[in-house]
């Protein structure tokens, strides 16, 4: 996972959030990193769905709390 971490091709900007990002839409959806394909990225793993997402909301918590971001940005998985 780092490896895909350490290449992705986007810059961060000030506030945190990817480059590519606009109007709240991914602009290279279609063309976007590894990293960024959920659905992709477990499979690949071989990590089971249900798995794979609870862990990456559990990623991205951890980097929001870190980051002193409001609550409100938390993510939560329905079951
Ligand atoms: S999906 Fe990936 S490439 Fe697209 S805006 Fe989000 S972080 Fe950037």
């Amino acid at each position: 996972m780092q490896l895909l971490v350490d290449k992705f091709p986007y810059k961060t900007l000030e506030d945190g959030s990817c480059e590519m990002l606009k109007d709240n839409q991914c602009s290279v959806y279609e063309d976007r990193p590894l990293i960024c394909n959920v659905r992709l990225g477990g499979k690949l793993l071989g990590v089971d769905q249900d798995i794979w997402y609870a862990m990456l909301a559990d990623g991205c918590n951890t980097l929001i709390r870190e980051a002193g971001l409001d609550e409100k940005y938390l993510v939560s998985l329905k079951k």
